[in-house]
């Protein structure tokens, strides 16, 4: 039997581990200005993935691509996010078509296996070597920017691939920023989730009949997004410490979630699960110290993970993964740019996540929950935050200023509702007092 190290390496430009959104985007922009790229994904297409709801501004992404159509032929129109609020209808929608910026109106909600198997294709048209059933098991150091790949296939054969640059597209294995011990846990904000899909929720009416629609619950928030063919693809997202009390088959366990939100619930009741199957996963969001160096980078999730209560992974990872493909072909032509060229890439990545994370990291709290449902109209903030939830984080003035206005208004907030929460204490002390020394007043003990 040949031994690997006997065998030259196979060459190429660039070696793209994983054939998730992120990777693909990259494999079709850099096979496109002529780079013989290898695209490598452990499983075979179609495979499950959840995070099946886009936003309006990865519409440009996909025009860019040249893969709209085949989006649209696909999706179901998502003309809007909404809100549980105690309003006639039980809800506030964000409509995309009231953004301040330039996204587009709308968005899609895909079956992820279906989308991520097209984006993968349409890589291949572009010319890149899309190659599935192929896992990336090790990657070491070839010289000063070049790396040599040790891949295995599932027929359970070998080899070693030599790139001039390394994406890393895993997905949440993270596998570079692992191997790396870049990887970053993000304490305060854990979660992990629980989901499945149903037939015969009930839709909404009219226009929001494609929205994703929010809820929370006393363990976190849960979703309903409405998909191709009838079917909703419904789950919670809570603290590791709430599934870990589960009792029961991961379906009893959904079920007994889903009830904790009557308006949810009235929407569920006679759904029925398709195929039996319950999915668990742990959610940890988490970063990675830094997002690449000589001759490797970081895109989607491989380099970070955000709470996805507004959808924001797709986006983040497919934009970012065509402004990487930009730096690897400036990298490769000069490489004495590259430096520079990766710390502007991760700026930008990290601010764009830093405007959806304050939301994020406040989404359960009082004081945004209040906001979300009452901010409509004063300086058009409720139309900035539109513009956010459509994924309009990078560049748009119009949404910046009215993001950092609402942060100011949420600073406003939080200082009032603690000044009441500091009078009510107060009060509820003397109450108590006034009890134990004989008063008649009541005690609250809410
Ligand atoms: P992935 O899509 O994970 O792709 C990575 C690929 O790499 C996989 O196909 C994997 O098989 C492959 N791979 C891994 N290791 C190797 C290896 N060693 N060799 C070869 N191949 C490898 N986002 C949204 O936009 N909207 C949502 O509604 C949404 N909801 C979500 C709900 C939950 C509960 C979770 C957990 C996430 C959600 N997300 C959502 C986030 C979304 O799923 C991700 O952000 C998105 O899939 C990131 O794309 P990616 O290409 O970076 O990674």
């Amino acid at each position: 039997m040949t031994n690997q190290e006997d065998v030259a390496p196979e060459r190429c430009d660039v070696a793209i581990i994983g054939g998730g959104p992120a990777g693909s985007t990259a494999a079709t922009v850099l096979a496109r200005k002529g780079y013989r790229v290898v695209l490598l994904e452990k499983a075979r297409h179609p495979r499950f993935h959840i995070g099946e709801s886009l936003l309006p501004m990865n519409l440009p992404v996909f025009e860019r691509l040249g893969c709209l159509d085949k989006v649209r032929a696909m999706g179901v129109y998502k003309a809007g996010a909404d809100f549980e609020a105690d309003t006639p209808r039980g809800y506030n929608t964000y409509a995309f078509a009231r953004v301040v910026g330039k996204s587009p109106p709308h968005a899609f909600q895909v079956w992820r296996q279906d989308f991520d198997q097209m984006l993968f294709e349409h890589a291949r048209e572009n010319g890149a070597d899309g190659r599935e059933g192929e896992e990336v098991l090790d990657v070491e150091q070839a010289g000063p920017r070049e790396s040599l790949l040790q891949v295995r296939r599932d027929d359970g054969s070998a080899y070693r691939l030599q790139a001039r640059y390394v994406l890393d597209a895993s997905g949440r294995d993270a596998f570079l920023s692992r191997r790396k011990k870049l990887k970053r846990k993000n304490d305060e904000h854990q979660s992990a989730a629980i989901f499945g899909h149903f037939r015969g929720a009930v839709y909404r009416e009219g226009e929001d009949a494609g929205n994703i629609s929010i809820y929370s619950f006393a363990h976190g928030w849960m979703w309903m997004i409405p998909l191709p063919t009838g079917a909703m693809s419904v789950g919670a997202v809570c603290r590791p410490e709430y599934l870990k009390q589960r009792r029961g088959t991961p379906a009893e366990f959904l079920m007994q979630t889903l009830r904790a939100n009557p308006a949810l619930w009235a929407r569920m009741e006679r759904a029925e699960l398709v195929g039996d199957e319950v999915r668990v996963t742990g959610n940890y969001s988490y970063d990675s110290d830094c997002m690449g160096g000589p001759g490797w980078l970081l895109i989607g999730d491989a380099f970070a993970f955000l709470d996805p209560v507004f959808s924001s992974g797709v986006y983040l990872a497919m934009s970012g993964a065509e402004k990487a493909a930009d730096v690897v072909d400036e990298a490769l032509r000069e490489p004495g740019r590259e430096a520079r060229l990766i710390r502007q890439l991760e700026r930008r990545q990290r601010r764009g996540m830093r405007r959806f994370a304050f939301f994020i990291y406040r989404f359960n709290g009082p004081v945004m929950q209040y906001l979300f449902r009452n901010s409509r109209g004063f300086l058009q903030l409720d139309q900035g935050v539109t513009s956010m939830l459509a994924g309009d984080v990078f560049d748009s003035f119009p949404v910046w200023w009215r993001l950092q206005v609402f942060r100011l208004v949420y600073a406003i907030q939080a200082l009032r509702d603690r000044r009441r929460w500091s009078a009510e204490r107060k009060l509820r002390l003397a109450q108590a007092a006034s009890q134990f020394t004989g008063g008649t007043t009541p005690v609250d003990d809410a």
